[in-house]
């Protein structure tokens, strides 16, 4: 006991070492630095008993990317005025496969948050089982209020630099926020002029009558409740009769919205960063659609066909809605220290992340002291890259599979994730710690296989 504890010292100490060092060598960089925190410290009981991983330098290696790529996008606005945004790729880890990553097109969008997105995207690759690598993109461009026209052109000018970094075997770009299948529609045909070849897996998240996979558009959504109902399930609960509420009104949102509706859960409160719809009776998901997937309509116009629901004008009231259930789907950090202590104070029993690490580390605490049964982002979205290495698959073989088919192999790979989450935990002495049975279980995967692979 007495020698464990000793290794487990000397592990935190190495840890909290290379903390500092990512601290001084990523200043400013808050979220990278957070997505960073919440790993390392999450792997001392795997340094304590393989203490052979400091001499090797796996995580000095891990937390610098292998490449940043950082471009200038110029494009024409309708007006015919020249307009400059900043795009982004990090290429952060290969020891598993091609990088694999979504682009992210958001005013809020700098190197920290590509990192932060690529840093996790290791971990959630490795988790999946299958073979890809980590990384991320993305663009300070806002594609809110810009024509048709404009998104193309703007796409086009990204692609045509991205282009060179990019390839079936070497990136694999796909969506993220603002970033859908006409966006990778565009970037597809761009990449395939340029190179003078149809390589359809470049990319994925395409639309379905050009290589694109059946259910990925679903499967982030579909892919959080299938391992929220696992981690619900072993706890003797389900779906069935519970409240549930869903940030954001996006992809992720609207497919785990779905998905609960079907499972017999109800959703009364949805998001966008306008405001909050909270609507006790239900949310009416085909409304939700027709708003956000046909209309491309703010989420206030709600209550002009549902008079009786409630429209609170500040995004970040969703989490005083009480709720059984909550799923953050929107971005990084929406839950914060307060508001999670709100959502315990009105008795939420289950918490699963479809954004990317929606809660900030002291949310995370709160739920941890209050045994709130946690699916973490890593673990718990990685249903969509999970199609979209099935989507790259497809494309190799020129096959479609049905989307039976997809779903139901996206229902086992959640399951897998599940377990291998829970089995991890417990024999890492972190017994029912999902988050920290992801970390570990990602990490241990990549870890083996940058040994193998040598010092490179
Ligand atoms: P979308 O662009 O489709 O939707 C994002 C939604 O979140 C929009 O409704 C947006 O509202 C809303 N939103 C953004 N910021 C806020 C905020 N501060 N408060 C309330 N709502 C907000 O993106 P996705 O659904 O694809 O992505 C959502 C999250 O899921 C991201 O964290 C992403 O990284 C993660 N993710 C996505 C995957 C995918 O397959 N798409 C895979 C794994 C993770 P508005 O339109 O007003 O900005």
């Amino acid at each position: 006991m007495l020698t464990l504890d000793r290794a487990a010292q000397t592990a935190q100490s190495y840890i909290h070492r290379v903390l500092e060092d990512v601290e001084k060598r990523n200043p400013g960089e808050a979220e990278f630095q957070q997505a960073v925190k919440e790993i390392l410290e999450s792997l001392v009981p795997v340094f304590a008993k393989h203490p052979e991983y400091e001499k090797l330098g796996i995580l000095e290696r891990l937390i610098e990317p292998e490449r940043l790529v950082v471009f200038r996008v110029p494009w024409v606005d309708d007006e015919g005025k020249v307009q400059v945004n900043r795009g982004f790729r990090v290429q952060f880890n290969s020891a598993i496969g091609p990088y694999k990553g979504g682009i992210r097109f958001h005013p809020s969008v700098n190197a920290s948050i590509i990192k932060f997105l690529g840093f996790e995207q290791i971990f959630k690759n490795a988790l999946t089982g299958l073979p890809i690598g980590g990384g991320k993109g993305g663009s300070d461009f806002d594609p809110k209020g810009k024509s048709d026209g404009e998104i193309m052109r703007f796409v086009q000018s990204f692609t045509s630099e991205l282009s060179r970094y990019i390839g079936p075997d070497q990136d694999v770009p796909a969506g993220d926020i603002g970033v859908g299948a006409r966006e990778i529609g565009y970037m597809f045909g761009q990449y395939k002029k340029m190179r003078g070849a149809y390589e359809a897996g470049v990319l994925t998240g395409k639309s379905p009558g050009f290589g694109g996979s059946l259910a990925r558009k679903e499967a982030t959504g579909y892919g959080l409740v299938y391992f929220m109902e696992e981690m619900l399930k072993a706890h003797g609960l389900q779906f069935e009769g519970m409240s549930v509420v869903v940030s954001g009104s996006g992809n992720v949102s609207i497919y785990a919205m779905e998905k609960v509706l079907e499972l017999g859960g109800k959703v009364v409160a949805c998001s966008d960063s306008s405001g909050v719809i909270y609507d006790p009776q239900g949310i009416s998901l085909e409304t939700v659609k027709q708003l956000k997937e046909v209309d491309n309509q703010r989420i206030g116009a709600y209550i002009n066909t549902h008079p009786h629901a409630e429209l609170i004008e500040d995004c970040e009231q969703i989490w005083s809605v009480p709720c059984d259930i909550a799923l953050p789907c929107a971005t990084q950090n929406e839950i914060s220290e307060t508001q999670a202590q709100q959502l315990v104070a009105n008795g939420v029993i289950a918490v699963g992340e479809g954004a990317n690490m929606p809660s900030t580390l002291e949310a995370v605490k709160v739920f941890e002291q209050h045994d709130i049964l946690f699916a973490p982002a890593k673990a718990a979205n990685a249903g969509g890259v999970g199609v979209s290495a099935l989507e790259m698959a497809q494309n190799s073989a020129r096959l479609s599979w049905t989307f039976e088919e997809v779903d139901g192999q996206l229902k086992q790979m959640m399951q897998s994730i599940y377990r291998q989450c829970t089995e991890t935990a417990e024999e890492y002495g972190h017994s029912g710690n999902l988050m920290a049975g992801a970390n570990i279980a990602g990490f241990r995967k990549v870890a083996d296989a940058m040994i193998a692979q040598g010092v490179i």
